[in-house]
């Protein structure tokens, strides 16, 4: 059996900045709006396999980390990231030399800030959530991260 919920009726939201270095179109620092849907397999203990409020308990805590930030993807090999004075931030890519404020960015440890890698994100750490909320009935979860309205990735994370 399976819960699903979708991002977008759900208000699994949120909207952060980004840029994909040397893409002729993102290769500019530009914003989207984010929606997380999930899928959770698993037998049904009692009434639920889980509780709706759970998973979207974790997940809007993962987007409120994300929310309003300037995402970077801390193992990009395209970047050079300088931690300067604990206040801003240097970013260099092959043509660009961004300065940003500290505060302003979510570092991720992935390898860019696509809808992909932004999925598998999610993914480990909805499992992460899944797994610390005492779970012990759900065997796999689908993620899918759209980037606005009709697109999106998707990615399937065994448990
Ligand atoms: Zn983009």
């Amino acid at each position: 059996m399976f819960i699903e919920i979708d991002g977008w009726m759900a208000k699994l939201r949120f909207s952060a900045c980004h840029f994909i270095p040397n893409h002729p179109k993102c290769g500019c620092l530009h914003g989207h709006t984010y929606a997380i849907s999930v899928r959770i397999e698993g037998e049904q203990k009692g009434e639920f396999i889980i509780d709706f409020e759970t998973v979207k308990g974790i997940v809007n805590r993962i987007c409120d980390r994300l929310d309003h930030k300037v995402l970077i993807a801390e193992k990009d090999p395209r970047l050079l990231i300088q931690k300067s004075d604990g206040v801003s931030i240097e970013i260099i890519d092959s043509k660009k030399r961004y300065v940003l404020p500290l505060e302003d960015i979510m570092f991720l440890p992935t390898n860019s800030v696509s809808a992909e890698d932004l999925c598998k994100y999610f993914a480990s750490n909805l499992a992460k959530g899944l797994k610390a909320s005492g779970a012990d009935n759900i065997t796999k979860i689908h993620v899918r991260v759209d980037e606005g309205i009709g697109q999106g990735a998707g990615c399937e994370y065994q448990l």
